[in-house]
């Protein structure tokens, strides 16, 4: 396993849960701090699958996080949407969670603490090259290290993906968002609402996305393709907006800013030309946030490549064990290639780059008093088309 992110945490522990013995590589040292929250949401099937890998962790994971039972919609500082949910039991998965993807990577790593998964810190993969019998890894220190099979979960920019002669493709959104993390005041807190806001008039008309997640606050604002993103991501350009849409007190609570002009991109082929290497998360595929597709289908992905590592060992002919990596493989390029079209669709949405889009949107705003499944559609298309049905391995993103 190549990389200690949330998907080769997961991956780990779907290998321990085969039985076989599993040693996760990482650049990165022990005791690192990852910064910024990342991915919030996890989705129920997502806690299934971990409940599934190791009993008891999806509700482990869900009592870190928070469930939000409000959602709402905004257009132009109307609301034209807005629908509450019972509260989540305590004893059963939830819808969703969200909590910060630090401590997500930390209840992960003692889950594999437990689980018996070894760990090699410090140790930069620079090269990868399989052959026959398995793969060689080469450390940034000297060192090298082989195996039968390899996971590599180790990020958008893998080196191990590269060194095979495997590349993400795929487009840049045009315009950039500015992601922030506000930490929430526990003795006067907003109310627990995902907020989407169409063409906020307070900040010229740009759609700004609010979601509460465990102690904090996620606020997206979309930049207008001519912005500059420097004017609404710096220090000062970010208290400027915030304090428009927010009561002033969170400009001084701010945790993470980063901007983002998100890439849509999926590898060339999930496995290697000798079926020794599988990819897994960001070294697999990159979509923009919404619909929370990029976390919930790398725990997919990590499952599917344990289970086929696991069944490719047990082949009695070379043929059979080429043909079960390379469906495993398959299975998530089409997985990773539904996800994104889903996430593009999100996107053009929000992007309304055409005045037909722009007409609709607003037409949708102006009707949905009278046609409420129009102010439900505008509530849910920034975040793509809803869920397909799960695929032959089980899984649905
Ligand atoms: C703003 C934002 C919001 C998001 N929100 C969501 C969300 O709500 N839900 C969701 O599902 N997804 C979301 N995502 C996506 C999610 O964060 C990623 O899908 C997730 O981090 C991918 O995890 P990973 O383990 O594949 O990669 P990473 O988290 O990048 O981990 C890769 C690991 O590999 C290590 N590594 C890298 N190179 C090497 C090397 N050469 N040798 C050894 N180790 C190496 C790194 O140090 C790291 O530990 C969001 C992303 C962003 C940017």
């Amino acid at each position: 396993m190549v990389g200690a992110g949330p998907v080769g945490l997961t991956a780990a522990l779907a290998v321990r849960a085969t039985g076989r013995p599993v040693t996760v590589i990482e650049a990165g040292a022990a005791d690192r701090v990852r910064p910024g929250s990342r991915a919030i949401f996890l989705h129920r099937v997502t806690l299934n699958v971990l409940d599934r890998i190791r009993p008891g962790l999806g509700l482990e994971l869900a009592r870190h996080g928070l469930g939000w039972s409000t959602k709402r919609t905004v257009y132009r500082g109307r609301d034209v949407y807005r629908r509450t949910y019972p509260p989540p039991r305590a004893d059963v998965l939830p819808a969703a969670t969200s909590l910060p993807q630090v401590v997500t990577e930390r209840i992960l790593l003692d889950a594999c603490t437990h689980a018996g998964v070894d760990f090699i810190w410090e140790a930069e993969v620079t090269g990868a090259s399989s052959g026959a019998d398995g793969v060689r890894l080469d450390i940034a220190d000297g060192r090298q290290f082989t195996a039968s099979y390899v996971i590599a979960a180790d990020g958008s920019r893998s080196a191990v993906r590269e060194s095979l002669g495997l590349h993400l493709e795929g487009p840049r959104t045009s315009n950039a968002y500015v992601i922030v993390d506000i930490a929430e005041d526990a003795g006067d807190p907003l109310p627990l609402e995902r907020v989407f806001h169409y063409e906020h008039p307070a900040v010229g008309f740009r759609n700004v996305l609010f979601v509460p997640f465990a102690g904090h606050w996620r606020v997206d604002l979309q930049c207008h393709p001519d912005d500059n993103p420097d004017d609404f991501g710096s220090e000062a350009g970010v208290r400027d907006w915030l304090v428009k849409v927010m009561p002033a007190k969170y400009a001084d609570r701010v945790t993470w800013v980063s901007t983002y002009v998100f890439r849509q991109a999926i590898a060339t082929a999930f496995t290697d030309a000798n079926r020794r290497v599988l990819l897994a998360g960001e070294a697999g595929h990159v979509f923009a946030p919404f619909g929370a597709r990029g976390l919930n289908s790398g725990v997919a992905d990590a499952r599917v490549a344990a289970r086929a590592i696991n069944s490719a060992l047990r082949c009695e002919t070379e043929a059979k064990r080429l043909a079960v990596i390379d469906d495993a493989a398959a299975a998530r390029v089409a997985a990773a290639t539904r996800n994104r079209a889903a996430s593009s669709a999100a996107l053009r949405h929000l992007q309304a780059a055409s005045p037909g889009r722009k007409l609709i949107r607003r037409s949708a705003a102006v009707l949905a008093p009278v046609v409420p499944r129009l102010g439900k559609w505008l509530d849910t298309a920034p975040f793509g088309p809803t869920l397909d049905a799960p695929d032959r391995f089980g899984m649905q993103y």
